[in-house]
């Protein structure tokens, strides 16, 4: 017998995502929520609900033991963890197992890999995945670190082991500069995820962000989903998706996303992840891999028909993919646009009680989100409400199908990000698709 009841260790809309591929494969939900969160969507919708804690993450969607207690007691036979909080958290992976719970994700020792940077790299050199020039490994020796950054050429970028969120990384622009900066980093890196051990790696000047969304079977089957550009950034944050990226022709997509699904066959590879590039000059070099389901995951179901949902819990469930590489098609273009409780171009967070909600529809639009009238946002998690994701045959089609969408979006009560997507959409170099991943930031400075 198969995975009847699925305990949803998250909460917003992604909660809400899995519950829908839950309860269309015929699985029982239980949400578990914070206090904060008794009257969110997800918890109403699911077949059960516990409370495992007060507001603030660490005693509620971080508490392990909570999560452990309540899967017990409800009766779960697996956890999906969706993405952030104990998503990407080894050890709370092999404690689930340890149960006897299945982990809809990865493996835990590809969690714990991919979770150090520096050990991410030098698995993903030794897949055959290309690399930001730099050093190998971690460096302490400010005369090894002068040397390599000499040979691979300023500027460099200092990057923590254990970084994340864009943290602990530091650009040097000169041999003078060097262990300065090295010191820095490692202290920030300390004080931030404990954990001082730094990196050298080639700074790249104006690169876009693409990524591969892969996934395995666990036992050496891999495929490829093709890519999404994510180069519309904030301080490292994704704004805006698409897919596919405006800059790859179908051969390089096919030539890069084989050598990302090689590599996971060689690994074994289980469930969903994302391989992340920096794309210049036409050339990819690998930053990270993330072992867990993405929040831009709906571009590519909308070109590609995959629900990825279904299909993590189905390996979780030790089926088989239900796709292979060729049966997958890339069809029409696909953008997502984050919709935040904040400040349109201050960015400064807006929490409170939405008065008045109303979705955007029509064909091709989907919007995930757990909002409805009247529900308060509570001011203790990501401000990210909703996300608009459109379809197009193509995307010329697909930008105007999302400025229509965008125009029929309300949200009451609290300020969003609607208008900064709006104006974005009004960009040349946003409708050229010619933009990097400075891009975003340069173009709110000349707003200023
Ligand atoms: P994190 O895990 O903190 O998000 P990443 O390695 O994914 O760190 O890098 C985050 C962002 O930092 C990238 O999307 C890119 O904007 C920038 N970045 C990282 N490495 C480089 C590099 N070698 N050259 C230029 N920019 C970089």
């Amino acid at each position: 017998m198969g995975i009847q009841r699925i305990l949803i260790a998250n909460r917003g809309e992604i909660a809400l995502r899995i519950h829908r591929a839950a309860h269309e494969m015929g699985i029982e939900t239980v949400a578990v929520h914070s206090t904060a969160d008794s009257d969110a969507m997800h918890v109403r919708l699911a077949d059960h609900a516990v409370c495992i804690g007060p507001p603030p993450a660490t005693d509620s969607y971080l508490n392990q033991a909570a999560i452990i207690s309540a899967a017990e007691v409800s009766g779960c036979d697996a956890i999906h963890p969706g993405y952030g909080f104990l998503s990407e958290n080894a050890k709370f992976a092999e404690i689930v197992e340890a149960h006897d719970i299945k982990w809809i994700g990865p493996k835990p020792e590809h969690i714990r890999t991919m979770g150090d940077k520096v050990a991410a790299k030098q698995t993903a050199g030794e897949l055959g995945l290309p690399l930001v020039p730099g050093s190998e490994g971690a460096v302490s020796d400010y005369d090894e670190a002068r040397k390599i950054a000499a040979e691979i050429g300023y500027p460099v970028i200092i990057k923590a082991a254990s970084g994340g969120g864009g943290r602990g990384m530091k650009v040097c622009d000169s041999a003078e500069k060097l262990e300065g900066l090295m010191k820095q980093a490692g202290s920030e890196a300390k004080a931030a995820f404990g954990d001082a051990t730094v990196y050298i790696e080639k700074y790249l000047g104006n690169p876009r962000h693409i990524e591969f969304q892969v996934f395995g079977d666990g036992n050496g089957s891999a495929i490829h989903l093709g890519e999404r550009d994510c180069s519309l950034q904030r301080r490292h944050q994704k704004v805006l998706e698409e897919a596919p990226s405006p800059v790859l022709d179908s051969a390089e997509r096919h030539r890069m996303g084989e050598i990302c699904a090689d590599a996971m066959r060689k690994m074994a590879y289980r469930g969903a992840g994302t391989i992340e590039f920096l794309w210049e000059g036409g050339e990819f070099y690998f930053i990270e891999m993330n072992t867990r389901l993405q929040v831009e995951h709906p571009v590519t179901e909308a070109i590609t028909g995959v629900d990825l949902v279904r299909e993590q819990i189905r390996i979780a469930d030790g089926k088989p993919l239900s796709v292979n590489q060729e049966e997958i098609a890339f069809t029409g273009h696909a953008i997502e646009c984050r919709i935040n409780a904040e400040d349109p171009f201050t960015f400064a967070p807006s929490p409170g009680k939405v008065s008045h909600y109303h979705p955007a529809g029509g064909m091709h639009v989907r919007v995930d989100s757990g909002l409805y009238a009247g529900y308060s946002i509570p001011p203790y998690y990501d401000s990210m409400i909703a996300k608009l994701i459109v379809y197009g045959r193509n995307r010329e089609g697909c930008i105007m199908r999302l400025r229509r969408a965008l125009e029929e979006m309300v949200v009451e009560g609290v300020k969003t990000s609607i208008p900064l997507h709006q104006e974005l959409l009004r960009q040349d170099d946003v409708l050229n698709g010619d933009y990097s991943i400075k891009w975003l930031e340069e173009w709110l400075a000349t707003r200023e």
